[in-house]
C-alpha cells in the first residue's frame, strides 16, 4: 500500500514539478534573450519622505527592472523574477542595472534633479567575489554622482544566506560610499536578532505587512515593532506597498521615515519622472509620537 501511495504521490506531483521546471527555464530564456537583445529597461518608483527635515518631499526612487518585449510589451518582474538569482544571469543583469541606474541619476543631477537611487541587487551577485569590482567600476564611470546617493537593496533573506559574508560585503560597500538597504524586511524569521550584526543604513518593511496593517492587528503589531526597533537603532525606514492615505498618515505618526507604493505613484519610465516630481505637492502629515531610549 505504501508503494502504491508513493506512486500516487509521484503521479500527482510530477506534472507540477515539470511545470515548475519549465517555468524556470522559460524565465531564464526570457531574461537571457532580453540581455542579449537589449530589451532591458528600468522603471522608477518615487519614494516619499514623511518624517524629518525633508518630510513631504520626494527624496529618491527605486529602479525596477522591466523587459520591453517586442511582441508582448513591457513585462514586469514577476515574469522573470526567478531568473534574477541564476548563477549565470545575476551578475550580468546586476552590472547592467548598476550602470543604467547610475547613468540615470547622474543625468538627473545634471538637470538639477537630485534624487537617491535605490538599486536591487541579487544576493548571488552581492555575496560573490565580483561584486566590489563591479560596484567600484560603475561608481568610477559616473563621476557626476555622489556615491551616497546610491543605495543598494539586498533582501533580508539573501543577507541571511551567509551572514558573515553579507556583513563584510555590506561594510566594504559602505566604504565605497554607497548605502545598504535590507529589502523585504520582516520576512526572515531571525530578523531582530541578526539586525545588529548587519551594518545596514535602511530597512524596507515588506509590503505583506504594510498592506493590511490597518485591518490586521498582527500585521500592525509587526510594523510597529519593526519601526520602533529601527528608529531606536537610528535606521532609515521605508514602508513598501503603501496604497492609501490612511496607511501613510498612520506610518508618519509611527515615526516611519519614508513610504513607497501605488498610493504615491506606480513605477514609471525615466522620461515621465521629472514631470511627475514637478507636479508633486507635499501632503500634510501628522507629527510622530516619539518613543525614547531609557537612560
Ligand atoms: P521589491 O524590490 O520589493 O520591489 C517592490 C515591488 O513592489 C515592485 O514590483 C513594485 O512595483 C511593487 N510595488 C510597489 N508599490 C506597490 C503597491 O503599493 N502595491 C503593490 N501590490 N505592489 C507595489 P516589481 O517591479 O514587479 O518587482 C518585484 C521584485 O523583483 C522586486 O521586489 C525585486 O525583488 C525584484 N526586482 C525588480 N527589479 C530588480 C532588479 O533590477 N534586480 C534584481 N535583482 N531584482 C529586481
Ligand atoms: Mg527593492
Ligand atoms: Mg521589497
Ligand atoms: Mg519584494
Amino acid at each position: 500500500a505504501a508503494k502504491q501511495d508513493g506512486k500516487n504521490l509521484l503521479r500527482r506531483y510530477q506534472p507540477e514539478m515539470e511545470a515548475q521546471a519549465q517555468a524556470l527555464q522559460n524565465a531564464y530564456d526570457l531574461l537571457e534573450q532580453a540581455l542579449s537583445q537589449q530589451w532591458l529597461s528600468l522603471h522608477y518608483q518615487p519614494i516619499l519622505c514623511i518624517n524629518g527635515a525633508e518630510a513631504g518631499r520626494i527624496t529618491g526612487v527605486e529602479a525596477l527592472l522591466r523587459i520591453r518585449h517586442p511582441e508582448q510589451g513591457v513585462l514586469a518582474a514577476q515574469s522573470f523574477i526567478s531568473a534574477l538569482d541564476a548563477p549565470h544571469l545575476a551578475r550580468p543583469v546586476g552590472r547592467w542595472v548598476l550602470q543604467q541606474a547610475m547613468g540615470q541619476a547622474q543625468y538627473w543631477n545634471a538637470q538639477g534633479l537630485n534624487l537617491g537611487m535605490m538599486v536591487n541587487i541579487s544576493a548571488v551577485h552581492f555575496l560573490s567575489p565580483d561584486w566590489l569590482d563591479d560596484l567600484n567600476e560603475a561608481l568610477t564611470a559616473h563621476p557626476g554622482l555622489q556615491p551616497a546617493q546610491v543605495k543598494i537593496e539586498i533582501t533580508e533573506s539573501g543577507a541571511l544566506r551567509d551572514l558573515d559574508v553579507a556583513a563584510r560585503v555590506m561594510m566594504q560597500s559602505t566604504h565605497a560610499g554607497v548605502r545598504i538597504a535590507l529589502d523585504d524586511f520582516g520576512q526572515g524569521e531571525t530578523t531582530l536578532r541578526y539586525l545588529q550584526r548587519l551594518p545596514a543604513h535602511t530597512i524596507k518593511i515588506d509590503q505583506s505587512f504594510v498592506r493590511d496593517m490597518i485591518d490586521d492587528p498582527h500585521d500592525y503589531a509587526i510594523v510597529v515593532g519593526l519601526l520602533d526597533m529601527a528608529t531606536l537603532l537610528g535606521l532609515v525606514t521605508v514602508a513598501e506597498g503603501v496604497e492609501g492615505e490612511g496607511a501613510m498618515q498612520l506610518l508618519a505618526s509611527l515615526g516611519c521615515t519614508h513610504v513607497q507604493g501605488y498610493g504615491i505613484a506606480r513605477p514609471m519610465p525615466a522620461e515621465a519622472l521629472p514631470g511627475w516630481v514637478a507636479q508633486w505637492s507635499p501632503p500634510s502629515l501628522p507629527k510622530p509620537v516619539m518613543r525614547v531610549m531609557p537612560n
